[in-house]
């Protein structure tokens, strides 16, 4: 047994999912059968494995016993998951190459019944990993665009700040895992702290830091602070922003308050929370984002579109919900970069737009995230969203709202013109002989027409009232003089 088999209480002899002859809580064949996941997303109470059900709660709070105890070896995860015995040949030949851990906290998140699980597809190594065919270690370049090592300088006023190649959960999508999962991988930044900061002071046109990794999180805390305080004493930085999942995978780091204290200490911070899928918004996740929100950090998500994890409109919708009742704020998604040992995440840009179609006009502004693609060779972060400019001419512009309504809009400089025209549809908005063009069914323009019967009506009743009350006017008279006399 190696030492994080011990530490995680599971041993080579104890029989793995897919054997039925498992016996006793402690055998991982029948606990995980016996398990059985409730249908909520997000979930509304803890959910733990029942591996680790008589954990104590206070071991259970504390991040070092989630971090000790995480899953880091196949071996340990055929103890808990069934897999084909081809897979998990493949997955012992990627183990050597790419850095898993999981800790007890995440892994509980998992239903064991579903080999398509969103929160196992995102955790756990698949055998696909090895399939990689045209994607690339670093698709955006970024060591390409690095003045200095661990910084990556792109954009006019901001720049990327690599500060550690630790994370608490590896995602198996993962843009960096050049240097965050490849065994042996980069091991040098910490000589390189002080240069990456020299590059901030000396380019005061830096106005917006993003700390990420690897996971800064995972720092010891007095480097952490090291980083923060200074980034938060350079003059023309205003922004510091930690790019984490430790809120989505380990919440219970953050329940530590020196952590709090010293994110807050650096004034300057926000915090970009990663959440993929509704059901990682647990009610410890509800708690850390309010500690986070109490010390004065706004929380932007950003979240990756991942093919059989959230690919789909509705799950969408669940995950963009249940981040606003945690008060984090949707800011990116983006689509899943050609990373090697990642192609099977990715999805077409199309499904994208699918989505952000189904999001936009459907639900508050405020869960309506920038849809963007990180460009090849560099290019940054371009926005995409469907079409809402069907047509234009030399004085209006056609647009098209949620509903599918095409409308005219006037240019602000022109004159309103009405060209006649013997054309039909969309040729008619332009021309001027129409104004709107509305599907019929329109939910919205029938709440207006019983809006309309409903003012009426309000209108008439208030004008009788007004009669009784003020006394008939001689058109009144007439209409009272017909009503019933009531004693
Ligand atoms: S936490 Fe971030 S840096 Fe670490 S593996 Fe996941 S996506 Fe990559």
């Amino acid at each position: 047994m190696s030492i994080t088999d011990e530490r995680t209480g599971l041993s080579p002899q104890r029989t793995t999912a897919t054997n039925s002859g498992a016996t006793g809580n402690s055998t991982m064949g029948s606990t995980v059968m016996e398990r059985g996941l409730d249908d909520e997303e997000p979930p509304g109470k803890p959910r733990r494995h029942p591996l680790w059900r008589n954990v104590p709660k206070k071991n259970w709070d504390d991040w070092r016993w989630q971090s000790q105890h995480a899953i880091r070896s196949v071996r340990q995860l055929r103890e808990l998951l069934a897999f084909e015995p081809d897979d998990l040949e493949v997955m012992g030949q990627l183990e050597a190459e790419y850095k898993l851990a999981i800790p007890p906290y995440y892994f509980s998140l998992i239903d064991a019944d579903d080999p398509t699980d969103p929160i196992r597809l995102q955790s756990v190594t698949s055998p696909l990993e090895a399939n990689s065919a045209f994607e690339l270690e670093d698709p955006l370049e970024e060591d390409q665009d690095s003045p200095v090592p661990g910084i990556t300088h792109r954009y006019p006023d901001r720049v990327l700040m690599v500060t550690t190649h630790v994370c608490t959960m590896y995602c198996r999508f993962c843009t960096r895992k050049r240097a965050t999962m490849v065994r042996g991988g980069w091991d040098a930044i910490s000589h390189d702290d002080e240069r990456m900061l020299d590059y901030v002071r000396c380019h005061p046109e830096i106005r917006d830091v993003i700390v990420s990794g690897g996971d800064p999180l995972t720092l010891p805390y007095p480097k952490l602070k090291y980083f923060l305080h200074s980034l938060r004493d350079i003059p023309h930085v205003d922004v510091v922003r930690i790019g984490t999942r430790v809120p989505t995978t380990l919440p219970q780091k953050l329940y530590d308050k020196e952590l709090i204290d010293i994110l807050a200490s650096a004034e300057k911070v926000w915090v970009q929370t990663h959440f993929n899928h509704p059901r990682e918004i647990t009610p410890e996740v509800a708690r850390v984002c309010r500690s986070l929100l109490r010390a004065g950090m706004p929380l932007n998500n950003h979240a990756v579109l991942l093919k059989g994890v959230n690919d789909d409109l509705e799950t969408m919708r669940q995950l963009m919900r249940a981040l606003l009742r945690v008060k984090v704020r949707p800011y990116y998604l983006f689509h899943c970069d050609p990373v090697t040992g990642a192609g099977h995440f990715r999805t077409s840009v199309w499904k994208g737009l699918e989505i952000m179609e189904g999001l936009r006009g459907h639900m508050s502004g405020l869960a309506i995230p920038t849809y963007v693609v990180d460009s090849p060779h560099g290019g940054g972060k371009i926005p995409l969203m469907p079409n809402y400019l069907v047509s234009a001419s030399d004085d209006c512009v056609i647009l098209r709202n949620y509903e599918g309504m095409l409308v005219r809009y006037q240019a602000e400089d022109k004159p309103a013109t009405l060209r006649e025209t013997a054309t039909r549809g969309v040729s008619q908005l332009v021309q001027g002989t129409k104004t709107a063009l509305m599907p019929d069914g329109n939910e919205r323009m029938a709440r207006r027409r019983r809006n309309k019967k409903a003012r009426a009506q309000r209108a008439r009743e208030a004008s009788e009232a007004a009669s009784v009350c003020h006394g008939p006017t001689p058109e009144r008279e007439h209409r009272l003089l017909a009503l019933p006399v009531v004693n």
